[in-house]
């Protein structure tokens, strides 16, 4: 089946994602305690410091959203409910998924619940 082809592939993608995120996650934190090594001079080097370590909590809780969201693709493909909606059910558009690979909403249901904030 060709659509069972498209998903494989998404699959690879998302796990080769998926491991570039652990490696930047990683990363990231390596970056952390080289900057709690280095925080013991004065009170400008302390701001200095802090700025930096919320720099490096920014880039890396945006990272792991986004591992979240592909675990959690992961986990729809392997159960078969990838690219169906979570509100009505049925299945998702093709192209809404290629801009918006971790949605859980088709267009109509995603337009409500934004509605519902208005
Ligand atoms: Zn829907």
């Amino acid at each position: 089946m060709p659509k069972q082809k498209g998903l494989l592939n998404l699959k690879k993608k998302l796990i080769k994602r998926r491991e570039e995120l652990l490696k930047m996650i990683s990363s990231s934190k390596e970056k952390e305690r080289n900057i709690s090594e280095v925080d013991r001079g004065d009170d400008v080097d302390r701001a200095t410091t802090s700025e930096n370590r919320e720099m490096v909590f920014i880039i890396s809780s945006r990272e792991r959203e986004e591992l979240k969201n592909i675990e959690q693709a992961l986990l729809k493909i392997d159960n078969g409910t990838y690219g169906i909606c979570d509100g009505c059910e049925k299945k998702i558009s093709k192209k809404r998924l290629e801009i918006l690979p971790f949605t859980h909403y088709c267009s109509d249901c995603q337009s409500e619940i934004e509605g519902d904030l208005k």
